[in-house]
């Protein structure tokens, strides 16, 4: 903030009336983000060399007036942003940004709580504490369980594995890592191979394991895991020497939104003492849903289940929730000891330290934006929304169940991710080029600013995919999308 005789101003406060203004400024912004957010376009028209080309300026040696730094907003960041909740981003699995969550993070970041530990964030503790306790029991996980928010479902993943390793290996994994007392052993974890979560490979990685140590299980038509496969497996990577401690399942896949049949794996788990991840990141909420439910049953046995709270729950970036059974578990996997932490005598004032059940030592406040949100819509208000995005992808199907230019590649979508196949009459039979044209028919939706769309393979060939996450979004968007991408191909085809 520049002074009145001009010179840049000192790190001080702004006056209340001076702060206040800018902030009313702030807020118009945002205000106008929404209430534009459907006319934008979900993506840029500017080349990545362009965006960067507009960002490369040196650094700000003085400060420079509040008011410019805002201008940029709306004359250089928006117009070169994609809107991850335009009605018609159908990209990844990205939540739509509820609003009330804009606003928790600017009151999480007034407060600067520090969720490591509860000295530094007593009512913040215990937000995020019934915030976990909250989900757990919308889901039927149970309101006891334990659990943290973490950055993303990746770290989430990572943080589920590490806690299984930890207590499943037969030897001191804190102590020993994963040298053991007798030298290398190959420590396995399981899940299916069509669907499984790219974040495991990071996972594997992260806590060296190894890629090898993904044991991948064949799946079934529906793309779930084969149970009987998984048996099988396991028996053969025992007799040659293997260590299994993990099981994984998927509570919606990532190209198909299938879900694994818990209660068996559960069964297998439980018979074989392994660890049992339900990997929720997309759709565990999908257990709130009565109708939902006994497609859920055996999550509730899983002893971690993860999922984000920045994909359907629709809060803002970042937000991850990883449940476990017994919480103790997390703590074991997880708590270190250093005198500058604990204090060294003990206190009256010892509360629960997030700081002992995760990776992170200092932690934003990522509850606040859920449990705010939950607040204001309710789980009911939840429940129908998740129904309408669900609504969104049944309609899609049967879109490409009635068509003749499109090819059903799964199973009716049971959650809102649902991928399918473009194959006009002119091409059928030619799947290299059919490939092409699919992966041609998304990037073009994308340039023209029709719609942002994404292709996946499903058992080796190229489908439109769309994950379709926004309360923002309408059957009405579904049709157009789908309208645009038919005329899109037949230009393609013709041109
Ligand atoms: C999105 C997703 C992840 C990764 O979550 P991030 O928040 O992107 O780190 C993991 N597993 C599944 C099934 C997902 O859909």
């Amino acid at each position: 903030m520049k002074t009145q005789t001009g010179a840049p101003a000192p790190f001080v406060d702004l006056p209340p009336e001076a702060f206040r203004a800018l902030g009313r400024e702030t807020i118009d912004l945002i205000t106008a983000f929404f209430a534009d957010i459907r006319d934008g376009a979900p993506f840029p028209a500017q080349q990545p060399a362009d965006v960067y080309a507009l960002f490369d300026l040196p650094v700000p040696e003085v400060g420079e007036d509040p008011h410019a730094i805002l201008a940029d907003w709306t004359a250089k960041i928006i117009p070169n942003s994609s809107v991850l909740g335009h009605p018609k981003w159908f990209g990844f699995v990205n939540g739509s940004g509820s609003q009330i969550g804009a606003l928790a993070d600017a009151l999480a970041s007034t407060l600067n709580a520090n969720l490591g530990g509860w000295k530094a964030s007593p009512a913040a503790t215990e937000i995020e504490r019934r915030t976990i306790a909250w989900l757990g029991e919308l889901i039927g996980y149970g309101a006891n369980t334990g659990g943290i928010f973490l950055s993303g479902g990746t770290m989430a993943n990572v943080a589920a594995l590490r806690t299984a390793l930890s207590n499943k290996a037969t030897w001191d994994i804190a102590a020993h890592g994963l040298q053991g007392s007798g030298g290398v052993r190959r420590l396995t974890v399981y899940m299916a191979d069509h669907e499984s979560h790219v974040s495991f490979q990071s996972a594997v990685d992260l806590l060296g394991l190894g890629r090898g140590a993904l044991r991948k299980v064949p799946s079934k038509p529906d793309f779930t895991i084969d149970v009987g496969a998984l048996e099988q497996m396991l028996d053969d990577d025992i007799a040659n020497g293997m260590t299994p401690f993990c099981i994984v399942g998927h509570g919606g896949s990532i190209n198909v939104g299938a879900l694994d049949d818990f209660d068996a794996l559960a069964d297998i788990a439980a018979r074989r003492n392994l660890w049992f991840h339900v990997d929720g990141a997309c759709g565990a909420l999908g257990a709130m849903l009565p109708e939902l439910a006994p497609r859920f049953v055996g999550m509730d046995r899983a002893d971690s289940v993860s999922f984000d709270a920045h994909k359907w729950l629709g809060v803002p970036y970042e937000a991850a929730i990883l449940l476990v059974r017994d919480p103790e578990l997390l703590r074991q996997a997880f708590a270190t000891q250093a005198t500058y932490l604990q204090s060294s005598l003990p206190s009256e004032y010892a509360g629960l330290n997030y700081f002992d059940y995760g990776p992170q030592l200092s932690r934003g406040w990522r509850a606040l934006k859920v449990w705010m949100s939950l607040r204001l819509y309710g789980a009911e208000g939840y429940r129908a929304m998740f129904r309408t995005t669900i609504a969104c992808a049944k309609h899609l199907h049967a879109l490409v169940v009635a068509s003749d230019d499109f090819e059903v590649v799964q199973p009716e979508p049971e959650l809102y991710i649902y991928s399918f196949r473009y194959v006009p009459a002119a091409l059928k039979g030619n799947d290299a080029k059919l490939d092409e044209l699919n992966q041609r028919v998304a990037d073009e939706l994308i340039k023209r600013q029709i719609a942002f769309t994404m292709t996946t393979r499903i058992r080796g060939r190229v489908t439109q995919r769309l994950s379709i996450c926004s309360h923002r979004t309408t059957l009405q968007d579904i049709d157009e999308t789908v309208a645009a991408m038919r005329m899109v191909g037949a230009e393609l085809i013709a041109g």
